[in-house]
């Protein structure tokens, strides 16, 4: 297998614009010398989603000890609930020669890229705005209460995107995953 230079890489981009469903493609069809940090947050599982997999679900308590511990990279509030970014499983698995790929919201990424500065910073947005409310609609797991607060932090979110060292727009699947690729073999060249 090919040798590779193991980068942190942060990957944000608004809640509906698809990261779950490019990053899904993207691991299947690159090396293992990549992986994905599972998070922990303090919100309720969707249906199918599974502990220890797609995040760790903790309670309130839990994930306020940690942040005490000093055990999050980066950390935030976002609609409500705690997410962060184990900082040992980072740190580990840099040490083992794997790229780490955070994905996560923006204030987590403005945290990275200050501890992190090498890090590769990739932002995804929708062709539109008006797209990507009809994604986060059309996916059903949210009430309108909570797609009316993602829709708002959305559009915070997208006037930060010339901060990220990469922008794809995710307009058509394969094409954001194959850009995603791109940049990931390059990078780690
Ligand atoms: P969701 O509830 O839709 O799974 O995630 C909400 C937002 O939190 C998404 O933008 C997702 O990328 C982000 N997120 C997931 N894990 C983390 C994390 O560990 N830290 C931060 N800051 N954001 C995260």
């Amino acid at each position: 297998m090919k040798s590779r230079n193991p980068k942190l890489i942060i990957f944000t981009g608004p809640s509906g614009v698809g990261k779950g469903t490019i990053l899904a493609d993207f691991f299947k069809k690159v090396d293992k010398k990549i992986v994905y940090s599972i998070s922990n947050t303090t919100r309720n599982p969707r249906d199918g989603e599974i502990n220890g997999m797609h995040y760790f679900f903790i309670s309130k308590e839990e994930f306020e000890n940690m942040i005490k511990e000093g055990d999050f990279l980066e950390y935030a509030c976002y609609s409500g609930n705690y997410y962060g970014t184990n900082k040992k499983f980072v740190e580990e698995k840099l040490k083992q020669g794997k790229s780490v790929l955070l994905e996560i919201e923006l204030q987590g990424a403005l945290q990275v890229m200050k501890k992190c500065p090498d890090a590769v910073t990739i932002f995804i947005k929708p062709p539109t705005f008006q797209e990507l409310e009809k994604r986060l609609r059309g996916r059903h797991s949210e009430d309108e209460q909570t797609i009316q607060k993602r829709l708002l932090i959305a559009q915070e979110e997208l006037k930060n995107a010339d901060k990220f060292h990469y922008v794809i727009e995710n307009k058509v699947v394969n094409d954001a995953v194959c850009e995603l690729i791109e940049i990931y073999n390059k990078e780690t060249a």
